[in-house]
């Protein structure tokens, strides 16, 4: 009910009496009054007039389990959201909740990370009080070798609530890093179960990074934050609940082929390496190509010096920049 109460009061942008607010939900006025309470405490100024109501006062979002609830748009992707302040890592609980029977759409979020992971083994920085980390839970009724396109299908979603939220238009680094000024903003690693032909559950965790920071010294030179690019405050709560509203569109384009054709275009006029010079970094030895842009099945589709074009699959390969990182 304290979400609800929340996305009515700010809404309605005025007192909302004690008495709506009791016909409204059906329950006491103590009821109403406590759950006041109750937000106050989490930070929220809500101001009580006698005969007149409660006002929300307008001001920064308060990240946390009411605000994303109650900013959360979606049919299904995002629901139920379960938000931690300090987690392990949020990929780590949604496959436990996974195991134990949580159900396609579920989001876990959390403020802060203690072992925050990229891919093969990698970390992801996850310092609190100013990034968005989450990880939502699919599964999936298609075959396992379909859930590695989930990740650009996400990368396109975080993209586009980026852009929603704060007017930043963002790139896509092939074919997991949404960069802005030739830094990364924010890293995506999906992982799943399977058994033999069947997907038991998908995790794509999401990092990114929001409000402005000192980055460690191994990535100051290649990491940015939305907030120093866009010089306001993000909303974190906002962009969570926007990533959800795009993922469930494009999700919805993926299934109609159970690939990416839908979505080509719209990822190869994002993607930053597209139309460029990269450098492969295969594990068999780094080469030089023309990065053409990505195929349906999403990998990427690059022209090496002598003519012949290769379609690079993500699982095994990094792509940088010919001087950099992008
Ligand atoms: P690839 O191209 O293979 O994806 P990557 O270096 O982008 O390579 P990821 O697994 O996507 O690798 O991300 C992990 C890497 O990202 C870390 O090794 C580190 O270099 C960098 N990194 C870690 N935390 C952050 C952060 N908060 N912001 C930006 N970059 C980070």
């Amino acid at each position: 009910m304290k979400s609800e109460i929340l996305a009515l009061l700010r809404e309605r942008a005025d007192y909302v009496s004690g008495q709506e607010l009791c016909e409204r939900f059906k329950v006491s006025r103590t009821a109403v009054w406590k759950a006041i309470n109750q937000l106050k405490k989490e930070g929220y100024r809500i101001e009580a007039v006698q005969n007149k109501g409660y006002l929300l006062a307008k001001e920064e979002e308060v990240f946390g389990q009411h605000e994303l609830e109650s900013r959360m748009q979606t049919a299904w992707a995002g629901k139920p959201v379960t938000f931690y302040d300090t987690i392990d890592s949020t990929n780590l609980r949604a496959k436990l909740e996974a195991e134990s029977g949580a159900g396609h759409g579920t989001l876990i979020v959390a403020d802060m990370q203690t072992s925050g992971r990229g891919r093969r083994g990698r970390s992801w920085n996850s310092p609190a009080g100013t990034n968005v980390y989450f990880t939502l839970l699919l599964k999936p009724e298609f075959a396992p070798d379909k859930a590695s396109m989930l990740t650009l299908v996400m990368a396109l979603a975080v993209a586009e609530g980026i852009r929603v939220t704060t007017g930043i238009d963002t790139g896509i680094k092939w074919p997991n890093d949404i960069v802005a000024d030739g830094r990364k903003v924010c890293g995506i690693l999906t992982e799943m179960s399977v058994e033999q032909d069947y997907i038991h559950y998908v995790v794509i965790g999401v990092g990114i990074n929001a409000g402005k920071q000192e980055f460690a010294p191994e990535i100051a030179a290649t990491a940015a934050d939305l907030e120093e690019i866009c010089g306001n405050k993000i909303p974190r709560a906002t962009l969570v609940a926007e990533i959800m509203k795009a993922f469930e569109k494009y999700y919805a384009l993926f299934l109609q082929n159970l690939d990416l054709s839908g979505l080509l275009e719209a990822y190869n006029a994002v993607c930053v390496n597209c139309g460029k010079e990269v450098r492969v970094l295969d594990p068999k030895g780094e080469y030089v190509a023309f990065a053409k842009g990505i195929d349906p099945a999403g990998e990427l589709l690059v022209e090496t010096a002598d003519g012949n074009i290769q379609a690079i699959y993500a699982g095994e390969v990094s792509v940088r920049g010919i001087y950099g990182y992008v």
